[in-house]
């Protein structure tokens, strides 16, 4: 086990944003995991994986551990489905296309999100129609506090809309060490309902796509529309879509007849929040280097040298003026660390 003191963390978050980590080590396999938590006496250590979902606001003191467990197993096939199960340290966007090259279907539509696979569980990571759950079979993590590993089904995940009971309840409490989904070998089931992704198909005229068009126009789609961050420092979307009660979207309809929205069950209605922020005139603003992304009003960026707060600050401005238009108060989707 070597830890190692004081290790910048600014390449281990996409958004690029400076603070130390006082203690840093990197695990690469679960019982490497489970040494680390028996030999560090120093209280629960953070778990890191691709820092593409989080936003430091300063040093960390605490140990962190940054999850680099890796592989990829086709565990079972029958009736045409696989269960297939990868590392928590493996790279989402590289499983996917692992995926696809084995010919299994269900996430090509989660093409192109960034950071690990260790981490998709913990905000049910969704795009385009489809989240982790649909496909979700189980995983397995280590206690952090006992080193004990525990096996989790869906319904122990309690996945929500970029919820789960790790972003809930567990939170800070496990490290995610193993997922398995569930996929189709064939025939498979195709989500093109978003208007982008049948558009783009159109475009490049596939009339009967495959699960490897679908990924491909994910992809291109993703391109055009979010900042790449190796290029724009970011962490995709910043706040949460709202979900306000029908009786409440009906008052603000009546006042902004052009309000964008979707059914969300159970009486809900979903406002995207990029909407909101682009009534409040924040599109393209900034303060300092945080600034809103001229494309994508719900996506916040750091031009160079932003600093956690500053990027916080800006946030809390948004979250204010949308409030005080709509009387809706935003909830950062980002973990704030
Ligand atoms: C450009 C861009 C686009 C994005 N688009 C989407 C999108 O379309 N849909 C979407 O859902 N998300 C999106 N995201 C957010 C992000 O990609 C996902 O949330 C992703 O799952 C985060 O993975 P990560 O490994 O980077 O997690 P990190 O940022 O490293 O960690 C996030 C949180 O999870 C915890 N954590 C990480 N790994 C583990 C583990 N193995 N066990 C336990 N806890 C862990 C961390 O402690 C932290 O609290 C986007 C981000 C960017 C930058």
């Amino acid at each position: 086990m070597i830890i190692q003191d004081n290790i910048s963390l600014r390449h281990y978050n996409t958004f690029g944003i400076e603070a130390k980590a006082r203690h840093y080590t990197e695990v690469y396999s679960t019982s490497e995991l489970q040494e680390v938590l028996q030999q560090w006496k120093g209280g629960a250590p953070f778990i890191l994986g691709g820092g593409s979902n989080i936003l430091l606001t300063g040093d960390l003191g605490r140990l962190v551990v940054r999850n680099c467990i890796k592989g990829r197993e086709i565990v079972r096939k029958e009736n045409g489905k696989a269960w297939v199960a990868a590392g928590g340290g493996e790279n989402w966007h590289d499983f996917v296309l692992w995926c696809l090259e084995n010919e299994l279907g269900g996430i090509e539509n989660l093409s192109l999100i960034p950071g690990t696979v260790g981490a998709a569980p913990i905000q049910n990571i969704g795009a385009y129609g489809v989240e982790l759950r649909d496909v979700f079979h189980s995983l397995e993590a280590v206690e952090l506090s006992s080193g004990m590993e525990h096996a989790f089904g869906r319904e122990a995940c309690r996945f929500g809309y970029r919820e789960s009971i790790f972003k809930g309840p567990l939170k800070g409490q496990y490290c995610i060490t193993r997922v398995m989904v569930e996929l189709t070998t064939g025939p498979h089931h195709l989500n093109t309902s978003y208007g982008a992704i049948r558009e783009t198909l159109e475009n490049w005229n596939i009339k009967e796509p495959t699960i490897q068009d679908v990924s491909r126009a994910v992809t291109a789609i993703r391109s055009s529309k979010l900042p790449d961050p190796a290029v724009l420092g970011n962490s995709g979307s910043f706040f949460k879509n709202p979900e306000i009660p029908l009786i409440q979207f009906e008052a603000l309809q009546a006042r902004f007849p052009n309000i964008i929205h979707y059914p969300a069950g159970e009486g809900l209605i979903k406002v995207p929040a990029g909407w909101l922020i682009e009534q409040c005139g924040w599109k393209g603003q900034r303060i300092g280097d945080a600034g809103c992304y001229e494309k994508q009003a719900l996506v916040l960026v750091n031009y160079g040298t932003a600093s956690g707060p500053e990027v916080l600050e800006l946030a809390q401005q948004i979250v204010d003026s949308v409030e005080q238009k709509f009387g809706i108060r935003l909830a950062p989707e980002v973990n704030v660390v």
